[in-house]
């Protein structure tokens, strides 16, 4: 605690003790213009203090374009999205972003929090703010919440989250009244495959098909996913059937193009095909998600009794067709 004594004593320490702060931290004074901008702030943002100390050009150390630091905001009474926090002093303001940080030519994720200063009266004279730099805990968080919902092969939706999603739209439908597609594929003879030309091959072609499925399907609302082994799914949420039957269709021509493309490459290997199945559902009181799921699987497995390599529309689909 820095006591009055210390402060009648050389005020001049205060400053050298802000100044050699660990924490990265500026001052603005009422006028919004910089009055401190410690040697952590200069090491962090790759500004000096001379190039901004009297100026409001203290966005040039987050930004490409000028806009308001949470200091400026607490100043100029804009609180924004940001989040209220309470302190000693009065009320502040705590925020976390992606900052461009031109002088040091990378982004970082910053924890900012300013906190005003007033005067006996009431008055606000200036806003501190200190920066926490959280880049390596968001990414790391970014990395975990994508591996938790991404397949590692394929880099497609994995099954958890398939059925998370799935089971979202499917009580999110009957409010909009809008039907629920569903597209099963299944990869042909993919054993055959593994055995002829190793599971390496059959690792890279399951990429190859996974890759047709993320380009194929790019309606933001829509979800591709890795089902299974050698499965895949589609998740088309108010989509009707003939909607579906376009996508299961660009998705059958997308593995016939994957073909010629690989005989282009002198690849000599027996061609990919895929099964696809379809079911198109308005969501009805005491339905569940299942029963999308168990109709599409039946079309998939009469695609496969029929000889594989084509589309089947489920037969209660076709009955509730939309
Ligand atoms: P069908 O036309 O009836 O679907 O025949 P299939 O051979 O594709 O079906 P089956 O279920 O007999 O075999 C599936 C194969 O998929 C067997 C399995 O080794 C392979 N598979 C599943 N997951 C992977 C994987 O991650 N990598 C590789 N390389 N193969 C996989
Ligand atoms: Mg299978
Ligand atoms: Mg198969």
């Amino acid at each position: 605690m820095i006591t009055d004594r210390i402060l009648e004593f050389d005020r001049a320490f205060v400053l050298r003790l802000i100044q050699h702060l660990a924490v990265p931290l500026f001052v603005l004074d009422a006028n919004r213009r910089v009055i401190v901008w410690n040697r952590a702030c200069e090491r962090l943002t790759g500004l000096q203090a001379d190039a901004v100390l009297g100026t409001s050009e203290h966005w040039r150390a987050f930004y490409d374009a000028p806009g308001p630091c949470p200091a400026d905001l607490l100043i100029l009474g804009q609180a924004g999205g940001a989040h209220a926090v309470s302190d000693a002093g009065g009320f502040g303001l705590r925020t976390e972003n992606w900052c461009i940080m031109p002088r040091v030519g990378e982004c970082l994720y910053l924890m900012f929090e300013a906190g005003p200063i007033h005067d006996e009266d009431g008055r606000l004279v200036a806003v501190v703010q200190t920066m926490r730099d959280m880049t390596e805990q968001k990414r790391t968080h970014i990395a975990l919440e994508s591996l938790a919902i991404k397949d590692g092969l394929t880099g497609l939706a994995n099954r958890r989250y398939f059925d998370e999603i799935l089971e979202a739209e499917w009580l999110r439908a009957p409010r909009e009244q809008q039907p629920i597609s569903l597209l099963l594929a299944d990869i042909d003879h993919f054993k055959q495959y593994n055995d002829t030309y190793g599971h390496q091959s059959g690792d890279e072609c399951l990429r190859e098909v996974a890759k047709v499925f993320s380009e194929q399907v790019f309606r933001p609302s829509d979800l591709a996913a890795r089902y299974g082994g050698e499965e895949f799914a589609v998740i088309m949420p108010a989509t009707n059937l003939d909607g579906a039957r376009q996508v299961a269709q660009r998705i059958r021509d997308g593995v016939d193009a994957l073909n010629v493309a690989r005989r282009a490459n002198g690849r000599d290997e027996r061609p990919v095909t895929i099964s696809i199945g379809i079911a198109s559902l308005i969501p009805l009181p005491g339905t569940g998600s299942e029963d999308i799921v168990s109709a599409t699987d039946h079309a998939l497995y009469a695609a496969k009794a029929g000889g594989r390599n084509r589309i089947v529309v489920a037969e209660t689909a076709r009955r509730k067709e939309c």
